[in-house]
């Protein structure tokens, strides 16, 4: 057996900072409320900070400057920046530099600063307070980060922002209330140390459970449960395909505050140029995983080559079918867009009989019926192996 590698040294004042409140909310938070209770004022601050802390890393930190899904007004860039210091995760030149490393390099042990092939508790925490080669500063990636007036100041200020935000903002709402410590234990240490490992979740449990719609041969997994907690970064097998895409849950149900915010924004002029994946897109590449797993599967059957065709037979008319759509659909846009409908027939004149709209429909009727065929034929194989493994 091969012998582990000997750990390297811990930082002790990254440990510090991220430990002791931890150690403030195990102990003396609790005893404060047992002791003098916490009212409803705090609790609502304790929320609304949470939420500032977190939107900020997600929409700010994450999407629009690790991966510039969307453009931002320099006043939200200055509130992100705010947000960023109070939630404590570092500067955010530093946090996209790793985090950047992060998706060019994920599931790498030596290259992925939180790589969660050295499991949940490495992913979730040591890479942090541990001085692992992956995790020392390179800011090479982020160049055109440092060229950003917002982060440049916050990266200068970063000190003094972090003591305004985290001390100096719940101080002043316990004075205006008549309670510092109970401001500053819910608002300050609680919602500090809650928002914090809420992010951590990203990089530990959604490596770990959920769903692999998108790209199975990474860890990242989607999972609506881990959503309810990072304000919608649970969706994270489809982030790590379409990382430039704004959203990270594709479905309108899907529970994604940063989202709607970054949408809500685009509304008054905050935010602009949303990029997104096409729906297409994202079923093209679902349905080119489904295949390759029931094809794997088809291996391991009776009668495998008459199933491999039958598969591969589905596949092809659906796909087919899909992109005759989908062109379809893109003529139908364009015409709209271009109000072309009194030279309707010049520009489509082997649609005499019937509009593009109605040929648009009906293959959009076709299309449906070739989706649930591949389910049901993808549902088969799931009951296959069970009644018709090949046994020696
Ligand atoms: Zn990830
Ligand atoms: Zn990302």
């Amino acid at each position: 057996m091969q012998s582990e590698s000997p750990k390297p040294p811990i930082r002790w004042l990254v440990l510090a900072v991220l430990g002791l409140p931890m150690l403030v909310v195990v102990t003396i938070v609790p005893w404060y409320g047992i002791n003098y209770g916490y009212d409803l004022y705090e609790w609502a601050w304790f929320l609304a900070l949470l939420t500032f802390c977190e939107m900020s890393i997600t929409a700010g930190y994450h999407r629009l400057w690790s991966h510039k899904a969307y453009k931002a007004h320099p006043v939200l860039k200055f509130i992100f920046a705010l947000g960023g210091a109070c939630a404590l995760q570092n500067d955010c030149i530093t946090w996209a530099s790793d985090h950047r490393r992060h998706h060019l390099y994920v599931d790498d042990n030596e290259k992925d600063p939180y790589s969660a092939g050295k499991g949940f508790w490495y992913s979730h925490f040591e890479w942090m307070i541990r001085d692992y080669e992956s995790t020392r500063e390179d800011t090479s990636n982020v160049e055109d980060l440092m060229a950003d007036p917002v982060l440049v100041w916050q990266r200068k200020y970063y000190l003094p922002l972090l003591l305004i935000m985290n001390f100096g903002l719940p101080v002043i709402l316990g004075v205006i209330h008549g309670d510092i410590w109970g401001s500053l234990l819910l608002a300050g240490f609680l919602r500090l140390v809650v928002s914090q490992h809420f992010t951590y979740l990203i990089n530990s449990a959604a490596h770990i459970w959920g769903s692999r719609a998108y790209d199975p041969s990474q860890t990242a997994r989607d999972n609506w449960f881990i959503s309810l907690f990072t304000f919608g970064e649970g969706y994270h097998n489809y982030h790590h395909t379409f990382a430039w895409d704004y959203r990270n849950g594709i479905k309108w149900y899907h529970w994604d505050p940063t989202k709607w915010l970054i949408k809500a924004c685009s509304w008054i002029g905050l935010t602009s140029k949303l990029r997104q994946c096409s729906a297409y897109r994202q079923e093209l590449t679902r349905l080119q995983v489904q295949y390759n797993k029931a094809l794997e599967k088809c291996e391991k059957v009776i009668d495998s080559p008459s199933w491999q065709e039958k598969l591969e037979f589905e596949y092809k008319q659906l796909v087919e079918t899909l992109n005759h759509w989908s062109e379809l659909k893109q003529q139908w846009y364009q015409a709209k867009s271009e109000q072309l409908s009194t030279d309707w027939q010049e520009k489509f004149p082997e649609l005499e009989a019937e509009s593009l709209r109605q040929r648009y429909r009906l293959l959009k009727i076709e299309l449906e019926g070739k989706r649930k065929s591949w389910q049901a034929l993808l549902h088969t194989f799931t009951t296959l192996p069970a009644q018709s493994t090949q046994t020696v």
